[in-house]
């Protein structure tokens, strides 16, 4: 593991977060993750791109470049000697005296991290098992904020339940959102569901690719449209995407069965696709 922080390579315990920096004391910046492959980050241009929407959504000045950025993931691979990783970066607003409003003269500041990793195979193989808990996120979603309190509850029911993964749901509306760190989808009489794209979701890169790339690829169809959970416990297939998971088959959600309990012929089908497109990129 390596680290990056103001402007130099470090280890991680050598970092010294400044105690005023608004990261730390409102969760006021925003960050990425994104995964390493073969020494080659995948997808990385989509994930700056995000990056700078983030940013400019939080009215954060964009003070760090695409380039800079992506020469900075390059090195940090290059002296870590990971090959197989997980790379994760935050810009925060900046350090000056706490007042909620932005402070003048503030200096966006970001840190980085590196660490092996790799996705989980088994996972991927046997599918995991889902609980479904109330999504009380803030109404911005969209952005990768710090702020992740909601998530970090969402995570820890199923860590509490024993099982792998969160689904979230609008109470209000009785709509399932999102996983509380990936994207939800459904499979039902050879169509796919998923959240539209709106303000209660985050647009996954990997979500991205799939509608982009692999979905029209294959000749499938998707609908973007909200669905309930009652829904979802009668679909065909669940799976979930994330940089990290890729696609990850759901064979379970609070004890229901999804589909034969197993890893869905569709879903199998987008994973042998993703696996396909990160060859491509990282193993060329
Ligand atoms: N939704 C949420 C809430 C997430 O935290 C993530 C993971 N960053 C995703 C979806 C999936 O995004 P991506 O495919 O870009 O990893």
């Amino acid at each position: 593991e390596l680290g990056f922080f103001d402007g130099e390579f470090i280890s991680l315990d050598e970092a010294k977060v400044r105690l005023e920096d608004r990261g730390y004391q409102f969760g006021d910046g925003i960050y990425e993750a994104t995964h390493v492959y073969n020494g080659t980050c995948f997808a990385l241009p989509r994930h700056l791109a995000r990056c700078r929407r983030s940013l400019r959504e939080l009215r954060i000045p964009i003070t760090y470049m695409d380039e800079e950025l992506t020469a900075i993931h390059q090195d940090i691979i290059k002296k870590s000697g990971i090959k197989d990783g997980a790379i994760y970066y935050q810009i925060t607003r900046g350090t000056a005296p706490r007042t909620h409003y932005f402070p003048e003269h503030v200096v966006p500041h970001l840190s980085m991290t590196i660490r092996e990793s790799k996705p989980n195979t088994e996972w991927q193989e046997n599918g995991i098992h889902c609980t479904l808990v109330e999504d009380i996120r803030w109404l911005r979603c969209d952005i990768k904020s710090l702020n992740l309190l909601g998530n970090v509850l969402a995570k820890q029911a199923a860590h509490d339940k024993g099982v792998q993964g969160t689904i979230q749901f609008r109470k209000d509306q009785n709509l399932i959102t999102e996983g509380s760190s990936s994207n939800f989808y459904i499979v039902k009489d050879g169509i796919i569901w998923t959240h539209p794209l709106n303000h209660y979701i985050l647009k996954g890169v990997t979500r991205s690719i799939l509608m982009e790339e692999i979905i029209p690829k294959l000749g499938l169809t998707v609908v973007e449209k909200a669905f309930s959970p009652e829904f979802a416990m009668s679909a065909d297939e669940a799976f979930v995407t994330s940089t990290s998971l890729e696609v990850t088959p759901v064979v379970n959600i609070d004890g229901h069965t999804i589909g034969q309990g197993a890893p869905g012929k569709i879903t199998q089908s987008l994973l042998t696709e993703y696996h396909r497109l990160v060859r491509q990129e990282c193993y060329a």
